[in-house]
C-alpha cells in the first residue's frame, strides 16, 4: 500500500464501520511500516474521522456565522430534541450522531447541515423534526437530500462572461492541436491570469517554473478544497462545469509536461464526487485524459480525485501536498516552492478550481477577450459567494472592478453595515467604503463576500470568527496557537464588560505578531479582521470599552471570582 493511499483508506474503513476501529489503526500501520501511533496522529488531524462509533447517520451542522444569524441555535436544539443526542458527545443512539462543524460550503442556504455528507439545507425546526422521522421511518438519506443549486447571477451583463458561457466538451483543447507549449503558456501569460484563490499569482510564471524543473515526474493538483467560510463559488463550477477545470488542468499539464494530475476535493462536497468521477470517464472515452491525448504524441495524462477529511488549512498549497501524501495536512516551512518540490518532492503546479476553469477559457476565447475586460491590472472577471442579510444570496460573476455598492445593490442588501470581504481571513469594510472596487489593485476578493446589517453583533461575528481559526489551527508554530486563544480571550473581556482600551491595542500588537511570525496564510491573517474592525467600527468598539481610566486594573473581575468562589463552596458541600 503506497503512503499517499492513506487517506481514501481511512476513509474505507469510516465508511464501513462508522468509525476508525484499532484494527484499522493496526492493519495500515503494518502494511506501510511505521507506528501506530503515526497512523494515530494522522486520524486525529482530520474532522471527518472518528475513533468511536458513531450512529447510522453522522449529522454535521454548519456553524458559520451565517449560519448562526439565520437561526442555528434553534437547529441545533430542534436536532437535539428529534434525535435525543447531543452535540459532539457519542454513543448515545443507534442511528445518529451529531456534530458542529465549519463552513460547509452553502452559506447561500443556511441553516444547512450534511447527514452522512448529503445536503439538507434552509432549516427549519420543523423540517428537522421530518427528516429525523423519514430516516427513523427507513427513508434513504439521499431520496430527502436537496439539490443545493447555487443562483448564478451577473453583473454587469450576460455579454461579459467568462464561466458561464456555453460549454461544449474539449473546446478549449482543439487549440492544442495547432500550438506548442510556449505558444500556448503565451496566450494565459498575456491574458495575465492569476491564481483566484486569493494569492493571485500570476498562473503563467507559476506554469513557466513547473514547465523549467527538471523533475523526473511532474504533477498537477486541482485544490477544490475552498473551506474560507462564506466561499462556495468553486462547488458551483464543479457542479455547473467540472469539464472546464479538467481542460484546465490538462492545459498546464500540456504546458508543463505533467502526467498526473489530482482533483483535492473537499469532503464537504462528497456529494458532487459522482459527477466528477462521471466527467473524467467521459474524458477518457474521447481521448481527452489517457495516452496520447488529441493523438498528440507523448501527451499523456490523467486525474485522479482525493477526497480530504476535514481540515481548513488543508486549502494552503503545501499542506494540500503533506494530505495527498497521506500525513497530518500541516503547512511546509518554506523553504522550496511545489513547483521545485512538490508532491512526493516532485515538481507539482497546485491552482483552485476556478484559477483551471479561467484558463481553459482563456484558451477557448483567446487572451484579447479576457483583455477588454476588468481594469488596468485585474484583467477579467471573478466569481463571488454572497451571502448573508441580502434577498438574492448566490454567485456573482462579476467584472473586475465592480464596486462594492453595485453589488450590495445587484444583492439586494438590507442596510448593509459590516461587509466581510475574503472570508475571516479577509478585511472587513464600513458603509464609507462602499464606493471601492473589486479588483486586485483594491480589493482582491478571493471569493466570499459577506454581508451583515446593523442589527447583528459584530463581536458575535468576530467571536465566531476567532473560534473557527482556535478550531482550525494545526497549533504547529506558537502565534497562531497561542495568538487566536488571546483574541478569544479579548472578546470575552469586551463581552463581559471588562475590556480598556490597553486591550484593544493587544489586538492590534497581537494581529502584527502574528503575521509576521506565523508560518502559514491561517496564522498570519487570523488576526486581521478583528484588528481591523477596531479601527473601522471604532465608535462601536469605544462604547464597548470600560469607562474605567486606562491605567486602573480591571483584568481582575471581582463579580466572576465571586462566582467561581461560590462554585467551589458548593462542590464541597456537595
Ligand atoms: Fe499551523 Fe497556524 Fe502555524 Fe499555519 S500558522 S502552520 S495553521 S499553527
Amino acid at each position: 500500500m503506497k503512503r499517499s493511499r492513506l487517506l481514501t483508506r481511512l476513509w474505507e474503513f469510516q465508511n464501513k464501520y462508522g468509525y476508525i476501529p484499532d484494527v484499522a489503526i493496526s492493519e495500515i500501520a503494518q502494511k506501510l511500516r511505521v507506528s501506530k501511533i503515526e497512523i494515530e496522529g494522522v486520524v486525529s488531524f482530520y474532522h471527518f474521522f472518528h475513533r468511536q462509533p458513531t450512529g447510522k447517520y453522522i449529522i454535521y451542522l454548519s456553524s458559520s456565522i451565517i449560519s448562526e444569524f439565520k437561526g442555528l441555535n434553534e437547529i441545533k436544539t430542534a436536532f437535539e430534541k428529534e434525535t435525543g443526542c447531543t452535540f459532539g458527545v457519542y454513543n448515545q443512539h443507534p442511528l445518529f450522531s451529531l456534530f458542529e462543524t465549519s463552513c460547509i460550503g452553502l452559506s447561500d442556504q443556511e441553516p444547512a447541515a450534511l447527514i452522512n455528507f448529503y445536503p439538507f439545507t434552509n432549516l427549519t425546526p420543523k423540517k428537522v423534526a421530518s427528516i429525523i422521522q423519514d430516516l427513523k421511518n427507513g427513508i434513504q438519506v439521499d431520496s430527502i437530500a436537496n439539490k443545493p443549486a447555487s443562483k448564478i447571477q451577473f453583473i454587469p451583463s450576460e455579454e461579459k462572461t467568462v464561466f458561464f458561457r456555453d460549454y461544449h466538451l474539449g473546446n478549449s483543447l482543439e487549440n492544442l492541436k495547432y500550438l506548442d507549449a510556449n505558444e500556448v503558456l503565451d496566450i494565459i501569460s498575456d491574458a495575465e491570469l492569476t491564481g483566484r484563490g486569493g494569492a493571485f499569482f500570476p498562473t503563467a510564471q507559476k506554469w513557466m517554473y513547473g514547465k523549467n524543473a527538471t523533475s523526473e515526474l511532474k504533477y498537477i493538483i486541482c485544490n477544490a478544497d475552498e473551506g474560507e467560510p462564506g466561499t462556495f463559488k468553486d462547488k458551483a463550477l464543479i457542479q455547473n462545469l467540472p469539464g472546464l477545470i479538467i481542460e484546465g488542468m490538462i492545459i498546464s499539464a500540456y504546458i508543463s509536461g505533467a502526467q498526473k494530475g489530482f482533483i483535492y476535493l473537499r469532503a464537504e462536497y462528497s456529494y458532487l464526487l459522482a459527477k466528477l468521477k462521471a466527467t473524467l470517464v467521459k474524458f477518457q472515452k474521447h481521448n481527452l485524459l489517457g495516452k496520447n491525448i488529441l493523438k498528440i504524441p507523448n501527451f499523456n495524462f490523467d486525474i485522479e480525485i482525493q477526497l480530504g477529511a476535514g481540515a481548513y488549512v488543508c486549502g494552503a498549497e503545501t499542506a494540500l501536498i503533506e494530505s495527498l501524501e497521506g500525513k497530518r495536512g500541516e503547512p511546509r516551512i518554506r523553504n522550496s516552492f511545489p513547483t521545485e518540490r512538490g508532491f512526493n518532492n516532485h515538481a507539482t503546479i497546485v491552482n483552485n478550481v476556478e484559477t483551471f476553469a479561467m484558463a481553459a477559457r482563456i484558451i477557448e476565447l483567446g487572451s484579447e477577450y479576457i483583455s477588454k475586460i476588468g481594469t488596468k491590472n485585474s484583467k477579467g472577471t471573478k466569481l463571488l459567494s454572497v451571502a448573508g442579510d441580502i434577498a438574492k444570496p448566490g454567485i456573482y460573476e462579476i467584472e473586475w472592478g465592480t464596486t462594492v455598492e453595485e453589488l450590495l445593490n445587484r444583492c439586494e442588501a438590507n442596510a448593509p453595515y459590516f461587509v466581510q470581504i475574503s472570508g475571516p481571513s479577509g478585511e472587513c469594510i464600513n458603509a464609507t467604503e462602499f464606493n471601492r472596487k473589486f479588483c486586485q489593485e483594491d480589493l482582491a476578493c478571493g471569493g466570499s463576500v459577506m454581508i451583515f446589517n446593523r442589527s447583528r453583533s459584530i463581536l458575535q461575528i468576530l467571536e465566531n470568527f476567532i473560534q473557527f481559526f482556535k478550531n482550525e489551527s494545526c497549533g504547529n508554530c506558537t502565534p497562531c496557537r497561542a495568538g487566536n486563544q488571546i483574541l478569544f480571550e479579548k472578546i470575552q473581556k469586551i463581552k463581559r464588560g471588562i475590556c480598556t482600551t490597553d486591550d484593544l491595542k493587544d489586538v492590534q500588537k497581537w494581529a502584527q505578531i502574528m503575521k509576521l511570525t506565523s508560518r502559514c496564510g491561517l496564522g498570519q491573517f487570523s488576526g486581521k479582521t478583528f484588528s481591523m474592525a477596531i479601527d473601522k467600527f471604532d465608535d462601536y468598539f469605544n462604547l464597548k470599552v470600560t469607562t474605567c481610566s486606562d491605567n486602573c486594573n480591571v483584568e481582575f473581575d471581582i463579580e466572576q471570582a465571586i462566582s467561581d468562589y461560590e462554585q467551589v463552596v458548593k462542590n464541597t458541600q456537595l
